[in-house]
């Protein structure tokens, strides 16, 4: 049986955890003192080794991203942190800023000295006005202290850290809308390559991480690159952030091993609510392909949960229960897709707009069979061909949905509507 492994989490229960005070009662900042005697690339070199891969969904291998930065160039190299957490059902890193903004800013502070940048941001989701302020109050702290600023702990080394505010767009959470964000544009993917590593941010150089992997850097750095490839699986190695939410009795953030099941975490979560049972889940958010009972034993490491047909993306595990209409779901996020779309390519600009048609017609019991084949068909067209991840991040739940569920589909024009009862469920009403 997999046991949680709270580290990131481990403060929270703690009324001044997103202090200074509180995060170095727990050893906090210990890891940068550390730090600051090791030569850059030796940081580099331990993440590399720990295998740590990217916590923002995609699972790049972190160490290897540092080390595609050029040994010179021109302009200043930076570090920016992806802060802007909104894939549907994801809800690790607003919490953790929350909850432990120091581990963060600690991260940041390690992280830029390993890559020798002096200059990080941190972009974070103009919505959450709180995370913000915390935000901004443990960098203003963090200062006082003297870690950050010139001359750091007297080391020699300097790093300028700045907290800047999204306006709240899905598409600003592309590392490359991002920048341009960041530089004051509307937020539009750029073409890759260049990655930001060779061009980003202000054409420099540049590493985006994001918040949870740059918030593993200072217990890496603590502990060694052992200790953290001692857990989780041969390929996927350390720990992460689980956000459980949807019909399970005890929803919330849980922190395990990479490799952990959704059965061994509902079992820690109270199960799915009382006297309803587990209809189908997304294993990292709306943009992996759904998941149902039968999947409840993969390991929830990149390589099994692709293997099973999905992604593990954020690990936002969404559960639902038998009492939701899996078509009105689908719509749901499908609706999400169409408007966040930033509407650069007309596969998804186009397509995300049909999605969102087509669904309300089906969920209103008014298609036919055929539309299902031209969703399918659709999706043929969008997925690929799409200039960035979000557009095929939109077919993942709409293919999936009409391959896992398509009776359900077709019970909707057959009964002329929905066959649900939204009364019934707590999610969809
Ligand atoms: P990606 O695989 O294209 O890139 C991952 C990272 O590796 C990027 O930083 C990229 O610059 C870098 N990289 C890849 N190849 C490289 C190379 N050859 N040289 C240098 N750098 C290289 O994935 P992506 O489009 O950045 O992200 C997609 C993921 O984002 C999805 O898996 C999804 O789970 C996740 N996502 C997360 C959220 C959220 O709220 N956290 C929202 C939407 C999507
Ligand atoms: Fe914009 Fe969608 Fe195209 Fe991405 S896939 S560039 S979000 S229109």
């Amino acid at each position: 049986m997999t046991t949680l492994t709270p580290i990131l989490t481990k403060n929270w229960n703690q009324p001044d955890s997103f202090t200074r005070a509180g995060y170095e009662r727990e050893g906090g900042y210990q890891a940068l003192r550390r730090a600051l005697t090791l030569e850059p690339d030796a940081i580099v070199q331990a993440v590399k080794d720990s295998g740590l891969r990217g916590r923002g969904g995609a699972g790049f291998p972190t160490g290897m991203k540092w080390g595609f930065l050029p040994p010179s160039s021109p302009n200043p190299r930076y570090l920016v942190v992806n802060a802007d957490e909104s894939e549907p059902g994801t809800c690790k890193d607003i919490p953790l800023m929350l909850a432990n903004p120091h581990v963060l800013v600690e991260g940041v502070i390690i992280s830029a000295y390993a890559i020798k940048s002096n200059h990080a941001f941190i972009y974070v989701r103009g919505e959450v006005l709180h995370v913000i302020r915390r935000l901004q109050r443990a960098v203003a702290e963090a200062y006082e202290a003297g870690y950050i600023g010139t001359n750091i702990l007297g080391s020699g080394y300097d790093l300028e850290l700045v907290v800047h505010t999204g306006a709240g767009a899905y598409i600003c959470g592309e590392e490359t809308a991002l920048l341009d964000s960041l530089e004051g544009f509307r937020g539009q993917p750029r073409l890759k390559p260049p990655f930001p590593a060779v061009a980003g941010l202000y054409g420099g150089p540049t590493v985006i991480n994001n918040v949870e992997s740059i918030a593993s850097v200072p217990s890496i750095v603590a502990n060694g690159a052992d200790w953290f490839a001692s857990m989780g699986t041969e390929k996927s190695q350390g720990f992460g952030i689980f956000s459980l939410s949807g019909h399970v009795t005890r929803p919330g953030q849980y922190e395990a091993p990479l490799g952990i099941t959704l059965r061994e975490l509902l079992a820690m979560a109270g199960g799915v609510r009382d006297g309803h049972r587990l209809k189908f889940w997304t294993p990292g958010g709306s943009s992996t392909p759904l998941f149902t009972d039968e999947h409840l034993d993969v390991p929830l490491d990149f390589e099994s949960v692709g293997a099973a047909g999905s992604m593990l993306g954020t690990r936002a595990l969404q559960i639902f229960d038998e009492t939701v209409c899996v078509v009105r779901a689908v719509l749901r996020w499908s609706e999400f897709y169409a408007h966040e779309s930033c509407g650069k390519c007309t596969p998804c600009r186009e397509g995300t707009y049909w999605y969102k048609q087509m669904l309300k017609r089906l969920e209103a019991g008014q298609g036919s069979e055929d539309d299902l084949d031209t969703l399918l068909d659709l999706s043929d067209n969008i997925l690929g061909r799409s200039f960035c991840a979000l557009g095929d991040g939109a077919t993942s739940p709409v293919v999936s949905s009409i391959k896992l569920f398509r009776d359900e589909y077709i019970a909707h024009f057959e009964q002329g509507g929905c066959p649900f009862d939204p009364a019934k469920s707590t999610l969809w009403a």
